[in-house]
């Protein structure tokens, strides 16, 4: 296709569609056309290599699930109605099933059938199968689907200590993935999520149109998702006295940065409260006002299931004053009242008035409010200070094409799945679980892989290493040559794409730049009457010829270049 498809956002997306990678069957529902399939297939025995090489084996469990299982670990609840990503029905005879976004029960159900005695463990099973979501968002094509490829592993051990050496197995295991395949990436410290567990981390492709934030360090190996970062703020001069704490009037003052004008005062001494929504209580959360809520440090705080802003009406309720005034002080007592560190320490500050247009000044912990419960609730920035060292902290995004989580024994004692122990004593399993996002990685490479002309594949997971263009196929010698060529690379064990189509050469060389294999050879009565054939990398500008008896022989050395 020429066009650009309409509702294509990223590059990855438009390209996919455009070279015929992929066509939409719904919102988020991709038919892997058979050049997908190749880069798919490809992908997953690299997975599979790697996966097999750190002691996993490979099984296939359905997509279709019972609800008891799901009952039974306790997740049913919070994977229909309340997160609402889980397909379910119910089945001719009542029976009501889910299609599966995860396999944690069912892989857990069946190795608690096996696993009799410490003797049978560790084990570690993984599959490539297609996993169900109901993404509210499906978007950018095989980034965000609902219906989509992933690998997914469990491991089971007799303790932590095995989990961890299971776990540092996966970790190295997608290291060799990440670069077999080629991408610029990081491994991340993550949240552990609706999964649960103690521990893990994401593998993201670094690019623009990635949906999560990462935050590193400039100066050590520190790296975390956003929503899980830790960072330090710079130490202020405090004031050496409290001054008594008045109510100042400040008409529409609802930014920080003009309310801290207006006051007088550094932003730093300015004080955001959130009011939220969790679960059935309310819970507001205050933080320096150069910061920002981090609403997932939040949730895990309160181990509730949802959040969310209190709405304008509700907000008035409680405080009585419109949107962008509540303050920590005079709220009713059933609100808990959450406070980032940072909030802590300062002398003097600024907080709302829980009263239109006015601003508490010169508020201070112990004389005008007593101690809020303290904890890390800001979110992490570039520019804050490294947890970990004196480095300044940077941002980029990032598509997380993978995860590993140490689950530890949430889903072995909820299900049972127990050993006896070397003294006969019954023990829960511990467990772990590593996913690798299959058809994900596919779009995130070429987000990271394509010019302005189409995609550009690495030898590793392009479709068809050649793209074999013949010209002038009206002349019976290009004909019989090109042929000949196509069977001969194929012979020496060369993925060959054969464009035999009667197009002019123009077209013909703008379909393979937008396929983007990683090499092309053009054949046509010029480089014939030379017995020669051309030799291009679909990544270099340059072509040259070489003799057709050597066109496979010179590919191979071409592929075995370095790529990236
Ligand atoms: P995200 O935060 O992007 O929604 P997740 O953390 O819910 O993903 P996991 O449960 O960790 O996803 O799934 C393992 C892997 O499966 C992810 O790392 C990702 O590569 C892939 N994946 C998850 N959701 C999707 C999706 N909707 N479409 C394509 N791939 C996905
Ligand atoms: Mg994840």
């Amino acid at each position: 296709m020429r066009e650009v498809p309409k509702d294509a956002q990223t590059a990855a997306h438009a390209l996919m569609v455009r070279g015929g990678y992929m066509q939409q069957l719904s919102a988020g529902v991709y038919n892997y056309l058979p050049l997908l399939y190749r880069t798919l297939n490809k992908i997953s025995q690299i997975v599979r290599e790697e996966m097999q090489a750190a002691g996993s084996e490979e099984l296939l469990m359905p997509a279709l699930q019972p609800r008891e299982l799901w009952e039974e670990s306790g997740r049913w609840e919070r994977y229909t109605a309340v997160d609402g990503i889980m397909f379910s029905f119910k089945d001719r005879r009542g029976s009501v099933s889910c299609l599966g976004p995860t396999h944690e029960e069912v892989v857990t159900d069946i190795l608690r059938r096996e696993i009799k005695s410490y003797k049978d463990l560790p084990r570690n099973v993984f599959q490539i199968q297609t996993k169900f979501r109901d993404e509210i968002r499906p978007r950018f094509g095989l980034m965000r689907a609902r219906e989509f490829i992933m690998k997914d592993a469990y491991s089971f051990d007799a303790d932590e200590a095995g989990l961890e050496v299971s776990y540092e197995a996966m970790r190295q295991a997608y290291h060799k993935i990440c670069q077999r395949i080629g991408f610029k990436y990081r491994a991340v410290e993550a949240d552990s999520g609706a999964i649960g567990g103690t521990g893990s981390q994401e593998f993201m492709v670094l690019a623009d149109t990635g949906e999560d934030t990462i935050i590193y360090c400039d100066h050590c190996d520190y790296a975390a998702n956003q929503e899980r970062a830790a960072s330090r703020l710079a130490e202020h001069a405090q004031d050496a006295e409290p001054k008594p704490m008045e109510a100042v009037l400040g008409e529409g003052l609802i930014g920080v940065e003009p309310l801290a004008k207006f006051l007088n005062i550094p932003v730093w001494k300015t004080t955001k409260t959130l009011v939220f929504e969790a679960d059935d209580r309310v819970v507001a959360v205050m933080v320096r006002g150069d910061c920002d809520v981090n609403e997932i440090k939040v949730t895990n705080h309160l181990g509730c299931k949802s959040l969310k802003l209190a709405s304008a009406a509700k907000i008035k309720e409680l405080t009585g004053a419109e949107l962008g005034y509540a303050g920590p002080i005079g709220l009713p007592p059933s609100v808990r009242i959450l406070a980032d560190n940072y909030v802590n320490g300062r002398v003097n500050f600024e907080c709302g008035a829980n009263q239109t247009n006015y601003h508490n000044i010169n508020v201070n912990f112990g004389r005008d409010l007593p101690l809020p419960e303290f904890g890390e609730f800001k979110i992490a920035k570039a520019g804050h200070t490294c947890p970990k060292c004196q480095g300044t902290l940077q941002s980029a995004m990032g598509i997380e094409v993978g995860h590993i989580f140490k689950l530890g024994t949430k889903y072995s004692k909820a299900m049972a799945c127990v050993y006896l122990d070397a003294g006969g004593k019954s023990q829960p399993v511990v467990m772990g679980c590593y996913g690798i996002g299959v058809s994900r990685m596919a779009a995130a490479f070429v987000e990271q892989n394509h010019d302005d002309k189409g995609i550009t594949w690495s030898p590793e997971i392009a479709p068809y290493q050649v793209h074999l263009v013949a010209l002038n196929l009206e002349d019976e010698t290009v004909r019989k040559q090109s042929e000949q060529l196509y069977a001969q690379l194929q012979q020496e064990g060369i993925d060959v794409l054969y464009d035999d189509r009667p197009l002019r050469a123009g077209e013909k060389f703008s379909d393979a730049d937008l396929i983007g294999l990683p090499t092309r050879i053009t054949v046509s009565k010029r480089t014939l009457e030379q017995q020669k054939v051309e030799l291009k990398r679909r990544r270099d500008t340059a072509a040259e010829l070489v003799a057709i008896a050597e066109a496979g022989a010179k590919v191979k050395e071409l592929l075995g270049k370095n790529f990236r």
